[in-house]
């Protein structure tokens, strides 16, 4: 394959259009999927990310974002960061610095204002709507309420394979909480030559599991893509008593994709080779099981 995109969830539909025009096109890895994660920050249809994310308890909404450059292994993260548009454009631009490549809350936002990047107060009507109606029942909460993350991973012409994630994290989270997303490893990896992959689900499980690692240490070992997603989720779920829903997306460097997870899960893939395509993953007698479906098939997120 010339190149190649996976991005996490229906929400990502449009977004992985836009990345994969760009890498049709010959555009750069990180900035096709830095659009295509963008471009769900900025949709308040989506309650999960960014613009309209779901707030904590204390009804702020803080996001969590991350990058990964798979030819440098550069990387850059934001935990907890409140009032800015775009979490995930703060995070690459901290990749290209020396040191202080992870900022969080007070820090990321001192950062953020001193290099220009745009505010944005995320809570909107709906989101502190949703958080009104919850808190009082926040002991009735089951952790794996409406919260999703956006992670994208692609290859471009060139070989290089990058990532890049974009979450509010669970919904009513304790004020401060940073779940996987931005965490290297956990909620995403890359290195272009083997690789590239990113996580969602219940954030304390996947950090237990370094999910993300694991499944690259999985290509690196000569597991096929849905090798590595499969035998990654096994394990997590083998070990981790209880493990609660968790997905996994994989690209090798050739652009091959692999899906595992223990949940509903759709999610989007684009090649050279084929259109961006909306499939659903499921477990099925304890192997995922994919296939593709229609928009209208999958009402939420
Ligand atoms: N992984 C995210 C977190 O725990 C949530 C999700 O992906 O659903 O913050």
């Amino acid at each position: 394959m010339k190149w190649a995109v996976i991005s996490t969830w229906k929400m990502s539909f449009a977004g992985n259009v836009k990345a994969a025009k760009m890498l049709a096109e010959g555009g750069n890895c990180g900035d096709a999927i830095i659009e295509g994660v963008s471009m769900v920050e900025d949709d308040p249809g989506y309650s999960s990310v960014g613009y309209s994310g779901l707030p904590d308890r204390d009804g702020r909404v803080t996001l969590d974002g991350g990058y990964m450059d798979g030819d440098t292994l550069k990387v850059g993260s934001v935990g907890c960061i409140e009032g800015f548009r775009s979490p995930v454009r703060i995070a690459r631009s901290l990749a290209d610095k020396e040191f202080n490549n992870f900022l969080v809350g007070a820090g990321a936002e001192e950062y953020a204002e001193a290099n220009g990047f745009e505010k944005r107060n995320n809570l909107t009507e709906g989101s502190y709507q949703r958080y009104l109606q919850e808190k009082d029942k926040i002991k009735e909460l089951n952790s794996y309420d409406g919260h999703d993350t956006v992670v994208f991973v692609g290859r471009d012409v060139s070989g290089t394979v990058c990532t890049a994630v974009s979450t509010s994290g669970l919904f009513m989270k304790e004020h401060g909480r940073v779940g996987d997303s931005p965490i290297p490893g956990c909620g995403f990896y890359a290195d272009s030559l083997i690789g590239g992959a990113g996580a969602t689900g219940v954030g304390e499980d996947a950090n237990r599991g370094t999910v993300s690692y694991r499944a690259i240490n999985k290509l690196k070992e000569g597991k096929t893509a849905m090798q590595a997603a499969q035998e990654t989720i096994d394990e997590i779920m083998e070990r981790i008593e209880n493990c609660r829903h968790m997905s996994i997306i994989v690209l090798d460097k050739d652009g091959n994709y692999g899906v595992a997870t223990n949940c509903a899960f759709p999610f989007v893939y684009a090649s050279d080779e084929c259109e961006p395509t909306l499939y659903l993953a499921t477990r099925e007698n304890g192997k995922t099981s994919i296939r593709q479906i229609r928009p209208e098939e999958w009402s939420k997120d």
